[in-house]
Protein backbone atom coordinates (compact mmCIF):
# COMPACT_ATOMS: atom_id res chain seq x y z
CA UNK A 1 0.00 0.00 0.00
CA UNK A 2 3.14 2.27 0.40
CA UNK A 3 3.44 2.87 -2.83
CA UNK A 4 -0.22 3.06 -3.66
CA UNK A 5 -0.24 0.40 -5.79
CA UNK A 6 -0.89 -3.20 -5.61
CA UNK A 7 -0.33 -7.03 -7.68
CA UNK A 8 -2.60 -9.24 -7.66
CA UNK A 9 -3.27 -12.25 -9.60
CA UNK A 10 -6.69 -13.03 -10.18
CA UNK A 11 -8.37 -16.36 -9.77
CA UNK A 12 -8.57 -16.54 -13.44
CA UNK A 13 -4.64 -16.54 -13.89
CA UNK A 14 -4.83 -12.55 -15.16
CA UNK A 15 -2.13 -10.31 -13.35
CA UNK A 16 -3.28 -7.10 -12.16
CA UNK A 17 -1.31 -3.89 -11.24
CA UNK A 18 -4.07 -1.88 -9.04
CA UNK A 19 -3.90 1.69 -7.94
CA UNK A 20 -5.04 1.37 -4.13
CA UNK A 21 -5.05 5.37 -3.53
CA UNK A 22 -8.11 7.75 -3.67
CA UNK A 23 -8.21 9.38 -7.36
CA UNK A 24 -7.84 13.52 -7.17
CA UNK A 25 -6.71 16.11 -9.78
CA UNK A 26 -5.92 13.22 -11.80
CA UNK A 27 -3.70 11.93 -9.42
CA UNK A 28 -3.84 8.93 -6.84
CA UNK A 29 -2.62 9.86 -3.29
CA UNK A 30 -3.29 8.32 -0.08
CA UNK A 31 -6.60 8.56 1.76
CA UNK A 32 -7.03 9.90 5.50
CA UNK A 33 -10.57 7.83 6.44
CA UNK A 34 -8.93 4.35 7.05
CA UNK A 35 -8.80 1.53 4.58
CA UNK A 36 -11.44 -0.81 2.78
CA UNK A 37 -10.02 -4.49 2.35
CA UNK A 38 -12.65 -6.69 -0.12
CA UNK A 39 -13.46 -9.79 0.18
CA UNK A 40 -14.04 -12.30 -2.30
CA UNK A 41 -17.45 -13.71 -2.13
CA UNK A 42 -16.46 -16.86 -3.71
CA UNK A 43 -14.14 -18.06 -0.73
CA UNK A 44 -13.96 -14.91 1.51
CA UNK A 45 -10.59 -14.00 1.05
CA UNK A 46 -8.62 -10.59 1.42
CA UNK A 47 -8.31 -9.72 -2.47
CA UNK A 48 -7.11 -5.89 -1.39
CA UNK A 49 -6.52 -3.18 0.88
CA UNK A 50 -7.53 0.54 -1.01
CA UNK A 51 -7.34 3.77 0.39
CA UNK A 52 -10.74 5.44 1.79
CA UNK A 53 -11.47 8.92 1.84
CA UNK A 54 -12.25 11.48 4.82
CA UNK A 55 -14.52 14.23 5.19
CA UNK A 56 -11.15 16.51 4.53
CA UNK A 57 -10.81 14.31 1.34
CA UNK A 58 -14.12 14.73 0.48
CA UNK A 59 -13.02 18.64 1.09
CA UNK A 60 -10.12 18.65 -1.17
CA UNK A 61 -11.53 16.93 -3.96
CA UNK A 62 -14.82 19.30 -4.25
CA UNK A 63 -12.45 22.19 -4.24
CA UNK A 64 -10.79 20.48 -7.51
CA UNK A 65 -13.73 19.51 -8.66
CA UNK A 66 -15.15 23.18 -8.63
CA UNK A 67 -11.52 24.69 -9.58
CA UNK A 68 -11.98 22.18 -12.65
CA UNK A 69 -15.28 23.35 -13.33
CA UNK A 70 -14.47 27.10 -13.42
CA UNK A 71 -11.37 26.62 -15.51
CA UNK A 72 -11.54 27.77 -19.53
CA UNK A 73 -9.72 24.12 -20.05
CA UNK A 74 -13.04 22.71 -19.17
CA UNK A 75 -15.65 25.18 -19.19
CA UNK A 76 -15.09 26.70 -22.45
CA UNK A 77 -13.61 22.66 -24.29
CA UNK A 78 -16.28 22.68 -27.00
CA UNK A 79 -18.58 19.83 -26.42
CA UNK A 80 -16.94 17.65 -29.63
CA UNK A 81 -13.75 18.03 -27.84
CA UNK A 82 -15.06 16.55 -24.63
CA UNK A 83 -16.92 14.36 -26.93
CA UNK A 84 -13.43 12.87 -28.52
CA UNK A 85 -12.02 12.99 -24.67
CA UNK A 86 -15.02 10.67 -24.09
CA UNK A 87 -14.27 8.29 -26.79
CA UNK A 88 -10.56 7.96 -25.87
CA UNK A 89 -11.07 6.88 -22.32
CA UNK A 90 -13.69 4.43 -23.90
CA UNK A 91 -11.41 3.00 -26.15
CA UNK A 92 -8.97 2.78 -23.20
CA UNK A 93 -11.75 0.58 -21.06
CA UNK A 94 -12.15 -1.15 -24.06
CA UNK A 95 -8.83 -2.40 -24.55
CA UNK A 96 -8.34 -3.56 -20.85
CA UNK A 97 -12.04 -4.97 -20.64
CA UNK A 98 -10.42 -8.24 -19.37
CA UNK A 99 -8.89 -6.95 -16.37
CA UNK A 100 -11.82 -4.92 -15.67
CA UNK A 101 -14.06 -7.69 -15.85
CA UNK A 102 -12.42 -9.61 -14.13
CA UNK A 103 -11.86 -7.18 -11.43
CA UNK A 104 -15.51 -7.18 -11.10
CA UNK A 105 -16.36 -10.84 -11.27
CA UNK A 106 -13.63 -11.33 -8.44
CA UNK A 107 -14.91 -8.32 -6.38
CA UNK A 108 -18.60 -8.98 -6.89
CA UNK A 109 -18.86 -12.42 -7.61
CA UNK A 110 -20.88 -12.22 -11.06
CA UNK A 111 -19.95 -14.78 -13.27
CA UNK A 112 -16.94 -13.44 -15.73
CA UNK A 113 -19.19 -14.12 -18.66
CA UNK A 114 -21.23 -11.60 -17.33
CA UNK A 115 -19.24 -9.29 -16.42
CA UNK A 116 -17.04 -9.20 -19.46
CA UNK A 117 -20.41 -9.53 -22.68
CA UNK A 118 -22.86 -7.82 -20.14
CA UNK A 119 -21.37 -5.63 -17.95
CA UNK A 120 -18.69 -4.48 -20.02
CA UNK A 121 -20.66 -4.15 -22.94
CA UNK A 122 -22.91 -1.61 -21.26
CA UNK A 123 -20.01 0.35 -19.60
CA UNK A 124 -18.35 1.05 -23.15
CA UNK A 125 -21.52 1.91 -24.96
CA UNK A 126 -22.95 4.34 -22.53
CA UNK A 127 -19.96 6.00 -22.46
CA UNK A 128 -19.77 6.65 -25.83
CA UNK A 129 -23.48 7.00 -26.23
CA UNK A 130 -23.54 10.08 -24.11
CA UNK A 131 -20.06 10.95 -26.26
CA UNK A 132 -22.19 11.33 -29.09
CA UNK A 133 -24.37 13.83 -27.46
CA UNK A 134 -21.92 16.07 -26.02
CA UNK A 135 -22.26 18.55 -29.18
CA UNK A 136 -25.94 18.46 -29.42
CA UNK A 137 -27.04 19.55 -26.23
CA UNK A 138 -28.53 22.67 -27.18
CA UNK A 139 -31.52 25.66 -26.41
CA UNK A 140 -33.97 26.50 -28.41
CA UNK A 141 -35.42 30.67 -29.41
CA UNK A 142 -38.67 31.56 -28.20
CA UNK A 143 -40.28 33.78 -30.55
CA UNK A 144 -41.89 36.45 -27.91
CA UNK A 145 -43.55 39.77 -29.34
CA UNK A 146 -41.87 39.39 -33.18
CA UNK A 147 -39.51 41.78 -34.40
CA UNK A 148 -39.43 43.73 -30.98
CA UNK A 149 -38.43 40.87 -28.10
CA UNK A 150 -37.50 36.98 -28.59
CA UNK A 151 -35.74 34.74 -25.50
CA UNK A 152 -33.55 32.08 -26.16
CA UNK A 153 -32.30 28.90 -23.87
CA UNK A 154 -28.63 28.06 -23.09
CA UNK A 155 -28.30 24.21 -21.72
CA UNK A 156 -25.73 24.34 -19.00
CA UNK A 157 -24.50 22.46 -16.63
CA UNK A 158 -25.36 21.41 -13.13
CA UNK A 159 -21.49 22.20 -11.43
CA UNK A 160 -19.39 20.00 -9.36
CA UNK A 161 -22.23 16.57 -9.26
CA UNK A 162 -21.64 13.88 -6.16
CA UNK A 163 -22.37 10.14 -7.57
CA UNK A 164 -23.30 7.84 -5.37
CA UNK A 165 -22.75 4.06 -6.75
CA UNK A 166 -23.64 0.38 -5.15
CA UNK A 167 -22.43 -2.63 -5.58
CA UNK A 168 -24.72 -4.52 -7.65
CA UNK A 169 -23.00 -3.57 -10.80
CA UNK A 170 -19.74 -1.80 -10.34
CA UNK A 171 -18.64 0.02 -13.59
CA UNK A 172 -21.82 0.11 -15.05
CA UNK A 173 -23.11 2.22 -12.81
CA UNK A 174 -20.29 4.39 -13.19
CA UNK A 175 -20.32 4.96 -16.46
CA UNK A 176 -24.36 5.81 -16.12
CA UNK A 177 -23.82 8.03 -14.13
CA UNK A 178 -20.09 9.69 -15.16
CA UNK A 179 -21.09 9.89 -19.29
CA UNK A 180 -24.17 12.01 -19.06
CA UNK A 181 -22.69 14.71 -16.43
CA UNK A 182 -19.15 14.74 -18.24
CA UNK A 183 -21.41 15.41 -21.85
CA UNK A 184 -23.35 18.11 -20.41
CA UNK A 185 -19.60 20.01 -18.76
CA UNK A 186 -20.38 19.38 -15.23
CA UNK A 187 -17.42 18.09 -12.66
CA UNK A 188 -17.48 15.08 -10.74
CA UNK A 189 -16.76 13.43 -7.22
CA UNK A 190 -17.86 9.96 -7.57
CA UNK A 191 -17.81 7.50 -4.36
CA UNK A 192 -18.02 3.84 -5.43
CA UNK A 193 -19.71 1.63 -3.24
CA UNK A 194 -17.33 -0.50 -0.17
CA UNK A 195 -17.86 -3.83 -1.13
CA UNK A 196 -16.57 -3.12 -4.47
CA UNK A 197 -14.16 -0.53 -4.36
CA UNK A 198 -11.45 -2.08 -7.19
CA UNK A 199 -12.68 -2.06 -11.07
CA UNK A 200 -13.22 1.86 -10.68
CA UNK A 201 -9.66 2.13 -9.91
CA UNK A 202 -8.23 -0.02 -12.37
CA UNK A 203 -10.12 2.59 -14.99
CA UNK A 204 -9.65 5.76 -13.06
CA UNK A 205 -5.86 5.11 -14.54
CA UNK A 206 -7.10 6.43 -18.03
CA UNK A 207 -8.75 9.17 -17.21
CA UNK A 208 -5.96 11.70 -17.56
CA UNK A 209 -4.26 9.45 -20.70
CA UNK A 210 -7.76 10.06 -22.20
CA UNK A 211 -7.20 13.74 -21.90
CA UNK A 212 -9.57 15.32 -18.71
CA UNK A 213 -8.42 17.90 -17.17
CA UNK A 214 -7.21 17.70 -13.59
CA UNK A 215 -9.92 17.56 -11.39
CA UNK A 216 -13.09 17.12 -13.87
CA UNK A 217 -13.09 13.15 -12.52
CA UNK A 218 -12.72 12.49 -8.95
CA UNK A 219 -12.79 8.79 -7.29
CA UNK A 220 -12.89 8.46 -3.71
CA UNK A 221 -13.81 5.21 -2.59
CA UNK A 222 -14.96 5.21 1.02
CA UNK A 223 -17.85 4.12 3.78
CA UNK A 224 -21.59 5.36 3.11
CA UNK A 225 -21.53 7.22 6.71
CA UNK A 226 -18.36 8.82 6.31
CA UNK A 227 -17.82 9.59 2.64
CA UNK A 228 -21.23 9.51 1.38
CA UNK A 229 -22.32 11.86 4.22
CA UNK A 230 -19.54 14.47 3.65
CA UNK A 231 -20.68 14.09 -0.30
CA UNK A 232 -24.17 14.68 0.75
CA UNK A 233 -24.08 17.35 3.21
CA UNK A 234 -21.06 19.45 1.53
CA UNK A 235 -22.63 22.92 1.03
CA UNK A 236 -20.21 23.52 -2.70
CA UNK A 237 -21.66 20.66 -4.27
CA UNK A 238 -24.34 21.70 -6.81
CA UNK A 239 -26.04 18.21 -7.24
CA UNK A 240 -25.97 14.44 -5.99
CA UNK A 241 -27.34 11.61 -7.86
CA UNK A 242 -27.71 7.84 -5.83
CA UNK A 243 -28.49 4.61 -6.56
CA UNK A 244 -29.06 2.14 -4.23
CA UNK A 245 -31.15 1.30 -1.04
CA UNK A 246 -34.83 3.41 -0.94
CA UNK A 247 -33.89 3.66 3.01
CA UNK A 248 -30.37 5.48 1.91
CA UNK A 249 -31.81 7.37 -0.78
CA UNK A 250 -34.18 8.96 1.52
CA UNK A 251 -31.24 9.59 4.12
CA UNK A 252 -28.82 11.48 1.55
CA UNK A 253 -32.28 13.35 -0.03
CA UNK A 254 -32.96 14.44 3.43
CA UNK A 255 -28.95 15.59 3.96
CA UNK A 256 -29.06 16.92 0.13
CA UNK A 257 -31.52 19.59 1.50
CA UNK A 258 -29.00 21.44 3.52
CA UNK A 259 -27.75 23.66 0.52
CA UNK A 260 -31.23 22.33 -1.94
CA UNK A 261 -29.09 20.03 -4.47
CA UNK A 262 -30.18 19.39 -7.40
CA UNK A 263 -31.13 15.60 -6.88
CA UNK A 264 -31.73 12.35 -8.72
CA UNK A 265 -32.27 8.99 -7.07
CA UNK A 266 -32.49 5.45 -8.05
CA UNK A 267 -34.05 3.23 -5.27
CA UNK A 268 -35.17 -0.40 -4.60
CA UNK A 269 -37.70 -2.28 -6.25
CA UNK A 270 -40.22 -5.06 -5.92
CA UNK A 271 -40.80 -5.39 -9.31
CA UNK A 272 -43.82 -7.49 -10.46
CA UNK A 273 -44.12 -9.91 -13.81
CA UNK A 274 -47.35 -10.28 -14.50
CA UNK A 275 -48.15 -13.70 -16.64
CA UNK A 276 -51.75 -14.38 -18.11
CA UNK A 277 -52.97 -17.54 -19.59
CA UNK A 278 -52.46 -16.63 -22.97
CA UNK A 279 -48.79 -16.23 -22.60
CA UNK A 280 -46.15 -18.10 -24.27
CA UNK A 281 -45.48 -20.19 -21.61
CA UNK A 282 -42.04 -21.76 -22.41
CA UNK A 283 -40.53 -18.57 -23.22
CA UNK A 284 -42.23 -16.94 -20.15
CA UNK A 285 -40.65 -19.36 -17.61
CA UNK A 286 -37.73 -18.82 -19.40
CA UNK A 287 -37.65 -14.91 -18.97
CA UNK A 288 -39.30 -15.16 -15.44
CA UNK A 289 -36.36 -16.89 -14.51
CA UNK A 290 -33.54 -14.43 -15.67
CA UNK A 291 -35.46 -11.33 -14.21
CA UNK A 292 -35.04 -12.41 -10.84
CA UNK A 293 -32.39 -14.92 -11.40
CA UNK A 294 -29.93 -13.55 -12.89
CA UNK A 295 -26.70 -11.25 -11.32
CA UNK A 296 -27.73 -13.62 -8.35
CA UNK A 297 -30.82 -11.37 -8.29
CA UNK A 298 -29.20 -8.40 -7.11
CA UNK A 299 -30.73 -6.16 -9.29
CA UNK A 300 -33.37 -3.05 -8.20
CA UNK A 301 -35.82 -3.85 -11.23
CA UNK A 302 -35.60 -7.82 -10.57
CA UNK A 303 -39.00 -8.83 -11.27
CA UNK A 304 -39.08 -10.36 -7.74
CA UNK A 305 -43.36 -10.74 -7.86
CA UNK A 306 -44.40 -13.45 -10.49
CA UNK A 307 -48.19 -12.78 -10.83
CA UNK A 308 -49.37 -15.82 -12.22
CA UNK A 309 -53.30 -16.17 -14.01
CA UNK A 310 -54.88 -18.97 -11.51
CA UNK A 311 -55.85 -21.38 -14.56
CA UNK A 312 -52.09 -21.86 -15.71
CA UNK A 313 -50.72 -21.60 -12.27
CA UNK A 314 -49.63 -24.91 -11.87
CA UNK A 315 -48.36 -25.70 -15.79
CA UNK A 316 -46.54 -22.57 -15.17
CA UNK A 317 -45.14 -23.10 -11.61
CA UNK A 318 -43.77 -26.72 -13.31
CA UNK A 319 -41.75 -24.92 -16.16
CA UNK A 320 -40.34 -22.45 -14.08
CA UNK A 321 -38.52 -24.84 -11.46
CA UNK A 322 -37.58 -26.68 -14.48
CA UNK A 323 -35.97 -23.94 -16.20
CA UNK A 324 -34.71 -23.25 -12.71
CA UNK A 325 -33.30 -26.61 -12.53
CA UNK A 326 -31.78 -26.94 -15.76
CA UNK A 327 -30.53 -23.37 -16.40
CA UNK A 328 -29.43 -22.03 -12.38
CA UNK A 329 -26.24 -23.53 -12.13
CA UNK A 330 -24.85 -22.35 -8.93
CA UNK A 331 -21.00 -21.71 -7.91
CA UNK A 332 -17.45 -20.39 -9.20
CA UNK A 333 -18.17 -17.54 -11.17
CA UNK A 334 -15.22 -18.06 -13.15
CA UNK A 335 -16.02 -21.03 -14.72
CA UNK A 336 -17.69 -20.90 -17.99
CA UNK A 337 -20.95 -23.19 -17.20
CA UNK A 338 -21.45 -21.27 -14.31
CA UNK A 339 -24.82 -18.76 -14.41
CA UNK A 340 -25.17 -18.18 -10.48
CA UNK A 341 -22.16 -16.67 -8.23
CA UNK A 342 -21.89 -15.93 -4.54
CA UNK A 343 -23.99 -12.96 -3.40
CA UNK A 344 -21.99 -9.95 -2.77
CA UNK A 345 -21.44 -9.43 0.96
CA UNK A 346 -22.25 -11.79 4.09
CA UNK A 347 -24.22 -9.37 5.22
CA UNK A 348 -26.26 -9.46 1.58
CA UNK A 349 -26.31 -13.39 2.23
CA UNK A 350 -27.39 -13.43 5.47
CA UNK A 351 -30.28 -10.71 4.41
CA UNK A 352 -31.47 -13.23 1.82
CA UNK A 353 -31.44 -16.01 4.37
CA UNK A 354 -33.50 -14.17 6.83
CA UNK A 355 -36.11 -13.26 4.32
CA UNK A 356 -36.15 -16.98 3.53
CA UNK A 357 -36.88 -17.45 7.59
CA UNK A 358 -39.41 -14.67 7.11
CA UNK A 359 -41.13 -16.58 4.55
CA UNK A 360 -41.41 -19.67 6.43
CA UNK A 361 -42.65 -18.11 9.60
CA UNK A 362 -45.57 -16.16 7.97
CA UNK A 363 -46.86 -19.60 6.41
CA UNK A 364 -45.68 -19.07 2.84
CA UNK A 365 -44.53 -22.43 0.59
CA UNK A 366 -41.19 -22.79 -0.32
CA UNK A 367 -41.28 -24.27 -3.74
CA UNK A 368 -38.02 -24.76 -4.35
CA UNK A 369 -34.11 -23.80 -2.94
CA UNK A 370 -34.27 -21.83 0.44
CA UNK A 371 -30.82 -23.54 1.48
CA UNK A 372 -26.97 -22.15 0.99
CA UNK A 373 -25.56 -23.79 -1.27
CA UNK A 374 -22.19 -25.30 0.56
CA UNK A 375 -21.07 -27.68 -1.98
CA UNK A 376 -18.93 -25.29 -4.01
CA UNK A 377 -14.70 -24.85 -3.48
CA UNK A 378 -13.87 -25.89 0.06
CA UNK A 379 -17.22 -24.83 1.06
CA UNK A 380 -16.77 -20.75 2.23
CA UNK A 381 -18.93 -18.36 0.37
CA UNK A 382 -21.88 -16.85 0.21
CA UNK A 383 -23.65 -19.45 -2.00
CA UNK A 384 -27.71 -19.50 -2.88
CA UNK A 385 -29.66 -21.90 -3.87
CA UNK A 386 -32.25 -20.26 -6.37
CA UNK A 387 -35.45 -19.56 -4.01
CA UNK A 388 -39.16 -19.42 -4.93
CA UNK A 389 -42.06 -19.10 -2.19
CA UNK A 390 -45.85 -20.09 -2.94
CA UNK A 391 -48.49 -19.83 -0.72
CA UNK A 392 -48.04 -15.85 -0.32
CA UNK A 393 -50.21 -13.37 0.69
CA UNK A 394 -50.01 -9.67 -0.28
CA UNK A 395 -49.07 -9.15 3.30
CA UNK A 396 -46.67 -10.72 3.86
CA UNK A 397 -43.03 -9.34 4.04
CA UNK A 398 -41.92 -11.43 1.12
CA UNK A 399 -44.49 -10.26 -0.65
CA UNK A 400 -43.69 -6.22 0.23
CA UNK A 401 -40.23 -5.93 0.84
CA UNK A 402 -37.44 -6.36 -1.44
CA UNK A 403 -34.97 -9.37 -0.90
CA UNK A 404 -32.28 -8.26 -3.19
CA UNK A 405 -31.14 -12.36 -4.04
CA UNK A 406 -32.29 -14.78 -6.41
CA UNK A 407 -35.48 -15.07 -4.50
CA UNK A 408 -39.33 -14.54 -5.98
CA UNK A 409 -42.56 -15.34 -4.94
CA UNK A 410 -45.05 -16.75 -7.31
CA UNK A 411 -48.64 -15.95 -6.42
CA UNK A 412 -52.26 -16.35 -8.63
CA UNK A 413 -54.72 -13.53 -9.93
CA UNK A 414 -58.21 -14.31 -11.20
CA UNK A 415 -58.49 -11.31 -13.70
CA UNK A 416 -56.78 -8.44 -15.43
CA UNK A 417 -58.45 -5.93 -12.82
CA UNK A 418 -56.89 -8.48 -10.12
CA UNK A 419 -53.51 -8.65 -11.60
CA UNK A 420 -53.13 -4.98 -11.62
CA UNK A 421 -54.58 -4.05 -8.72
CA UNK A 422 -52.06 -7.07 -7.22
CA UNK A 423 -48.94 -5.18 -8.66
CA UNK A 424 -49.56 -1.79 -7.76
CA UNK A 425 -50.04 -2.80 -3.99
CA UNK A 426 -46.46 -2.08 -2.91
CA UNK A 427 -44.57 0.82 -2.30
CA UNK A 428 -42.33 0.53 -4.66
CA UNK A 429 -42.55 1.47 -8.60
CA UNK A 430 -39.42 0.33 -10.95
CA UNK A 431 -39.60 -2.74 -13.17
CA UNK A 432 -42.10 -4.46 -14.58
CA UNK A 433 -42.89 -7.14 -16.67
CA UNK A 434 -46.27 -8.29 -19.04
CA UNK A 435 -46.67 -11.71 -20.31
CA UNK A 436 -49.38 -12.24 -23.05
CA UNK A 437 -50.47 -12.68 -26.91
CA UNK A 438 -52.88 -9.95 -26.59
CA UNK A 439 -51.19 -7.21 -27.89
CA UNK A 440 -54.59 -4.67 -26.42
CA UNK A 441 -53.99 -6.23 -23.24
CA UNK A 442 -50.64 -5.80 -23.06
CA UNK A 443 -50.79 -1.98 -23.77
CA UNK A 444 -53.61 -1.82 -21.71
CA UNK A 445 -52.09 -2.97 -18.96
CA UNK A 446 -48.32 -1.24 -19.76
CA UNK A 447 -50.49 2.12 -18.97
CA UNK A 448 -51.68 0.85 -15.99
CA UNK A 449 -48.93 -0.33 -13.86
CA UNK A 450 -47.35 1.97 -11.73
CA UNK A 451 -43.61 1.47 -12.85
CA UNK A 452 -40.87 3.71 -14.82
CA UNK A 453 -40.38 1.07 -16.79
CA UNK A 454 -42.62 -2.05 -18.51
CA UNK A 455 -41.23 -4.71 -20.36
CA UNK A 456 -43.88 -6.17 -22.58
CA UNK A 457 -43.01 -10.07 -23.31
CA UNK A 458 -39.56 -9.96 -21.66
CA UNK A 459 -37.47 -8.84 -18.37
CA UNK A 460 -34.74 -6.62 -17.54
CA UNK A 461 -34.39 -5.22 -21.11
CA UNK A 462 -31.94 -2.08 -20.23
CA UNK A 463 -30.54 0.14 -23.28
CA UNK A 464 -28.21 3.01 -23.06
CA UNK A 465 -30.63 5.13 -25.49
CA UNK A 466 -33.73 4.53 -23.37
CA UNK A 467 -35.16 6.25 -20.17
CA UNK A 468 -34.58 4.14 -16.93
CA UNK A 469 -36.17 5.00 -13.29
CA UNK A 470 -38.75 4.76 -10.96
CA UNK A 471 -42.29 6.31 -9.50
CA UNK A 472 -42.88 6.17 -6.14
CA UNK A 473 -40.32 5.03 -3.53
CA UNK A 474 -38.40 3.53 -6.10
CA UNK A 475 -36.66 7.08 -7.19
CA UNK A 476 -36.96 10.65 -8.36
CA UNK A 477 -35.69 11.36 -12.04
CA UNK A 478 -34.35 9.71 -15.08
CA UNK A 479 -30.88 8.50 -16.39
CA UNK A 480 -29.99 6.70 -19.78
CA UNK A 481 -30.91 7.80 -23.12
CA UNK A 482 -31.87 11.46 -23.58
CA UNK A 483 -33.42 12.01 -20.36
CA UNK A 484 -30.76 10.86 -18.80
CA UNK A 485 -29.29 14.28 -20.58
CA UNK A 486 -31.84 16.33 -17.61
CA UNK A 487 -30.30 15.13 -14.54
CA UNK A 488 -27.04 17.09 -15.54
CA UNK A 489 -28.03 20.12 -17.29
CA UNK A 490 -30.59 23.16 -16.35
CA UNK A 491 -32.22 25.57 -18.91
CA UNK A 492 -31.58 29.57 -18.65
CA UNK A 493 -33.54 31.55 -19.94
CA UNK A 494 -32.16 34.92 -21.94
CA UNK A 495 -34.45 37.59 -22.99
CA UNK A 496 -33.65 39.33 -26.00
CA UNK A 497 -35.37 43.17 -26.28
CA UNK A 498 -34.70 43.45 -29.39
CA UNK A 499 -36.86 46.96 -30.57
CA UNK A 500 -39.23 47.66 -27.59
CA UNK A 501 -38.86 50.93 -26.16
CA UNK A 502 -40.53 52.21 -23.14
P1 LIG B 1 -26.84 -1.45 0.36
O1 LIG B 1 -27.78 -1.38 1.50
O2 LIG B 1 -27.31 -2.30 -0.73
O3 LIG B 1 -25.41 -1.69 0.69
P2 LIG B 1 -26.85 1.41 0.20
O4 LIG B 1 -28.02 2.09 -0.39
O5 LIG B 1 -26.68 1.54 1.67
O6 LIG B 1 -26.89 -0.04 -0.32
O7 LIG B 1 -25.51 1.93 -0.49
C1 LIG B 1 -25.42 2.44 -1.79
C2 LIG B 1 -24.34 3.50 -1.79
O8 LIG B 1 -24.70 4.52 -0.87
C3 LIG B 1 -22.97 3.00 -1.35
O9 LIG B 1 -21.97 3.67 -2.10
C4 LIG B 1 -22.93 3.42 0.10
O10 LIG B 1 -21.63 3.59 0.62
C5 LIG B 1 -23.65 4.75 0.05
N1 LIG B 1 -24.21 5.18 1.35
C6 LIG B 1 -24.67 4.41 2.35
N2 LIG B 1 -25.11 5.17 3.38
C7 LIG B 1 -24.94 6.47 3.02
C8 LIG B 1 -25.21 7.73 3.63
N3 LIG B 1 -25.76 7.81 4.83
N4 LIG B 1 -24.91 8.86 2.95
C9 LIG B 1 -24.37 8.80 1.71
N5 LIG B 1 -24.08 7.64 1.09
C10 LIG B 1 -24.37 6.48 1.71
Amino acid sequence: MADLKVDLIAPNGRKITLPTGIFINNEFVKGNGGTITSINPTDESEIATVSAASADDVDTAVKAARKAFNDPSWREMSGTDRGAIMFKWADLLDANKETLATLDTWDNGKPYQVALNEDLNEVLSCIRYYAGWADKIQGETIPTTPGKKFAYTLKQPIGVCAQIIPWNYPLAMAAWKLGPALACGNTVVMKPAEQTPLSILFAAQFIKEAGFPPGVINILNGYGKETGHALASHLDIDKVAFTGSTATGKAIMKTASVNMKNITLETGGKSPLLVFDDCDLEQTAKWAHLGIMSNQGQICTATSRVLVQETIMDKFLEEFKEVIKTTSKVGDPFADDTYQGPQVTKQQYERVLSYIEAGKNDGATLATGGVPKKDVGDGKGFFIEPTVFTGVTEDMRVYQEEVFGPFCVVVPFKSEEDAIRMANNTTYGLGSAVFTQDVNRAHRVADRIEAGMVWINSSQDSDVRVPFGGVKQSGIGRELGEAGLAAYSQTKAVHVNIGLKL
